[in-house]
């Protein structure tokens, strides 16, 4: 495959960096996640805006490569050919020459691109097949998780632990109210109505999140932001995750518990899928 760093475009098993560089020291960096459908960059400008957004957060300044990225982007989407790719950005601060907590000045940061095949969603392929499995786990991660950072430990840490049953998904909570997926944003669809955790709760401003909150806008379906405790989840019709790779997907089982099964041609989150 080939992957783009710091100018050039490269085969990716020939792109290095030091391992002094701030992504793998401290894990100083953000990273963006562009879909791109039939060699089309899915809503590509809300993605750069939110990159630009994290660089401004995480005080990483602009580069030249970020100005361009529609176009880098296109031409690894034609090297590597895959109808739909998926496009992993990733920007760390630069590369240090002793580590040290306070970089030096006027690092140049490193700018890191692959993209790999983009899978179809599954339940447009089947939109019968059985909806993804969750488990509930504690939200014990840092209280920026606006950021798109690339530190994900927290997210990621739980699905390593060999005690725990394996699932899709991870819903995180914080006293008593969930917050997102980690990797996904959360709708829920109860009595009704469609509720999604607010952004007030420090989650990621997922693109995808705010895509389906317009679109339900235009079809006069209203999508309450607010928070929502876990008896509200277990207790909805139904639930789906949303983000960039998977589009909608439903779930089926959170936990224990086995959510109602509904046909697609009833269920709200088939409506949202055909916003795609
Ligand atoms: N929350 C987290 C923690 C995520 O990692 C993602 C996926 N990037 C999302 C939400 C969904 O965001 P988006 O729709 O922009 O992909």
């Amino acid at each position: 495959m080939w992957a783009y760093l710091n100018g050039q475009i490269l085969k990716e098993d020939q792109a290095f960096i030091s391992p002094l560089d701030r992504g793998f020291t401290f894990g100083d960096g953000v990273y963006e996640v562009i879909p791109c459908y039939a060699g089309k960059l899915f809503l590509f400008e809300d993605h750069l805006k939110r990159l630009q957004t994290s660089l401004e957060k995480t005080f990483i300044p602009f580069t030249d490569d970020i100005q361009n990225l529609d176009k880098i982007l296109l031409e690894l989407q034609k090297r590597n050919k895959f109808l739909n790719q998926s496009f992993y950005i990733q920007v760390t601060r630069g590369t240090d020459v002793v580590r040290s907590h306070q970089a030096e000045k006027n690092l140049k940061p490193t700018v890191f691109i692959t993209s790999q095949e983009l899978q179809e969603n599954p339940f447009r392929i089947n939109p019968n097949k059985k909806g993804i499995k969750v488990r509930l786990e504690e939200d014990i991660r840092w209280h920026r998780c606006d950021i798109k950072t690339i530190a994900l430990m927290g997210n990621t840490m739980t699905l390593h632990d060999p005690s725990k049953p394996s699932v899709d998904e991870i819903f995180f909570h914080k006293d008593g109210m969930i917050s997102e997926g980690s990797k996904s944003n959360i709708f829920v669809f109860y009595k009704g109505q469609v509720f999604t955790p607010s952004l007030r709760q420090n989650i990621l401003p997922g693109i995808t999140r705010s895509y389906i909150i317009k679109e339900m806008q235009k079809n006069n379906i209203e999508v309450i932001e607010s928070e929502i405790n876990l008896e509200k989840l277990l207790a909805s019709e139904e639930v789906w995750v949303s983000s960039s790779n998977k589009q909608v997907q439903p779930v089926s089982k959170i936990n224990e518990y086995i959510l109602p099964i509904k046909e697609p041609k009833d269920s709200m989150w088939y409506k949202v899928l055909e916003f795609f």
